[in-house]
């Protein structure tokens, strides 16, 4: 069992290389901004509440998403171990997901936190709406809320992670290749 936390803020980087991680490690991907965009696509009712606040750059609500993290969670039993991408991004989602792990007899194991400056992260991310459809991207207004929220909400869960011995300083400036090659010397 290996279970990772890819931990940054927005563009950081993380969806790009939990793929590469993914795939090295025979792991489950699991990303919650994904999956809300897929029961946005197909009009759940999931989907319908999470849109509300995905379009204005603000968190979906904690209960709502860790009852579906852990759902993803149970439907992956037998797997090796998972990434888990955007989650958790509040220090309540972080305990919950140390509970539910800790059911099972599993554990978080690594946490690898990508560092890129904010005016490199606009950059990627409104370089990236202009292909990617995501209006969330689209917006730099939404767009630096969201790095706010992750400043707020999601950065101090850094100190939860570093007083477990956990959490692991990325540069996540350079090209793609040489990130991953950082991102598996840490996790080894
Ligand atoms: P990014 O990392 O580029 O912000 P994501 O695809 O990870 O993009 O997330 C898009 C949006 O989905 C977030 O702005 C937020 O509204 C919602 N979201 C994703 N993960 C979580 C989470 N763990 N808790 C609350 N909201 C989340």
């Amino acid at each position: 069992m290996l279970n990772i936390v890819l931990f940054g803020p927005p563009g950081a980087g993380k969806g790009t290389q939990a793929q590469y991680l993914t795939e090295h490690y025979q792991l489950i991907h699991l990303s919650t901004g994904d999956i809300f965009r897929y029961n946005i696509k197909n009009g759940t009712e999931l989907g319908k509440l999470a849109k509300g606040y995905m379009d204005e750059g603000q968190l979906v609500p904690d209960e709502v998403t860790i009852k579906m993290l852990q759902s993803e969670v149970d439907r992956h039993e037998a797997a090796n171990g998972f990434i888990f991408d955007g989650f958790p991004r509040t220090v309540e989602q972080a305990k919950a997901l140390d509970n539910f792990l800790s059911d099972k007899s599993w554990t978080i194991d690594h946490v690898p936190a990508l560092e890129v400056p904010d005016e490199e992260l606009v950059n990627r991310l409104l370089n990236r709406g202009k292909t990617s459809g995501r209006s969330d991207d689209q917006n730099e207004e939404v767009i630096w809320k969201r790095i706010g929220e992750y400043n707020d909400k999601t950065a101090p869960l850094k100190n939860y992670y570093e007083e477990s011995g956990k959490l692991r300083h990325i540069d996540g400036v350079g090209s793609i290749e040489e990130i991953f090659g950082r991102l598996k010397e840490a996790i080894g």
